[in-house]
């Protein structure tokens, strides 16, 4: 398949691209909290939650600490599409969204009269650096006949530039719904997804046309490592995120979005998972299935040149310190200017009418 909208090699891995080496050389280190000290900010993360109307809205890939603080208090814990139906559905005026900054931007365009924080604004992800407005829309002018849809990982502009915005758990029927009728599509940014969709589909020549990005969890995974994994586990089933590389998903027992790999995990009769993305999802996995056995799914970090090992560094900088900070000096706000923010919300709108309606 060569229609990727770059000409970068295939080869290359997206950790090793200028921009996003820069921005993972400036996560600063994570600072080691004792039990007790994580206590106390828990302690007066709740109190603060009170005091200032404010829900916390969090992914599943975030560290487990601050998934179980969500478990005491009204918050949610979700994939991207959940956390932006929850932010908009919920009656708090702020929103504390625990994730990537694309995360906070959705959540501000879907309730632009809210309060939107963020423990950090410095958390990016591969994905949203890798698609920058200026060359995507210069892509898509290209191809005005195109339909172009692209994945929640992007910025509002992108998003304001794009027909339909989806997520992972609707991306398949989305692109299907669109071929049906005709269009073509132009598919941003994960070039993974964009050929687990192609494959799925069927879709044949320039029906799709599939933009250069990938996450930098999920090309991690490897299949010769995860064939050995599978011998070592013959019982296992492999679930898998779709961002990962089309071989990993061809072996996989199941490709779906977070909250469908943790529904399988739930409902299928295998009692051991191999699983094949960010391994903060362990901790809402093994609520919902306690007593099944995860095991993770094998990454290139074998050798010494990982730089994610299924650990997204970007949601690793949302922690209960930052987090309390945040809240108590009502910092981190997200701001999307309004007439941007208007654009961006026709095509999230029709993502969730999508899921409402289907
Ligand atoms: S796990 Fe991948 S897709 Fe998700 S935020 Fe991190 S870099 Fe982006």
């Amino acid at each position: 398949m060569n229609n990727l909208a770059s000409n970068s090699s295939e080869n290359e891995l997206i950790a090793d691209r200028v921009f996003v080496r820069e921005s993972l050389d400036k996560i600063p280190a994570k600072r080691q909290l004792s039990v007790q000290e994580n206590a106390d900010y828990e302690r007066k993360i709740i109190a603060l939650l009170a005091a200032k109307n404010t829900v916390i809205v969090t992914h599943y890939y975030t560290d487990p600490l601050l998934q179980a603080l969500v478990d005491k208090t009204e918050g949610c814990v979700a994939d991207s599409l959940e956390m932006a139906r929850f932010g908009s559905d919920s009656s708090a005026s702020t929103l504390m969204v625990c994730g990537v900054k694309f995360m906070g931007e959705t959540a501000k365009i879907l309730s632009p009269e809210k309060t939107v924080l963020m423990p950090t604004l410095e958390a990016t992800c591969s994905l949203d650096i890798g698609c920058p407005i200026d060359a995507f829309s210069a892509f898509c002018d290209q191809h005005p006949d195109y339909k172009v849809v692209v994945y929640a990982n992007t910025s509002a502009d992108v998003k304001a530039r794009a027909d339909w915005v989806v997520t992972s758990a609707i991306a398949v029927d989305v692109v299907e719904h669109l071929l049906a009728q005709g269009d073509k599509i132009i598919w941003a940014p994960d070039k993974h997804l964009g050929r687990y969709i192609q494959n799925k589909l069927g879709a044949e020549g320039d029906e799709i046309l599939l933009w250069d990005g990938a996450c930098i969890v999920h090309e991690e995974f490897k299949l010769k490592a995860l064939g050995d994994m599978q011998h070592l586990y013959p019982d296992a089933a492999v679930l898998a995120h779709p961002e990962s590389p089309l071989v990993i998903l061809e072996v996989a027992d199941m490709v779906g979005s977070t909250t469908q790999i943790i529904n399988a995990a739930v409902n299928r009769p295998e009692q051991q998972f191999i699983v094949a993305t960010d391994s903060g999802i362990f901790y809402k996995l093994q609520q919902a299935a306690p007593k099944k056995e995860f095991i993770m799914a094998p990454t290139s970090g074998e050798g010494a040149t990982c730089r994610s090992c299924a650990q997204c560094p970007w949601m690793g900088m949302n922690t209960l310190e930052r987090l309390y900070d945040s809240l108590l000096q009502e910092s981190n706000e997200i701001k999307v200017d309004p007439e941007l923010g208007k654009q961006a919300m026709v095509p999230l709108q029709r993502m969730l009418n999508f899921k409402r309606n289907n």
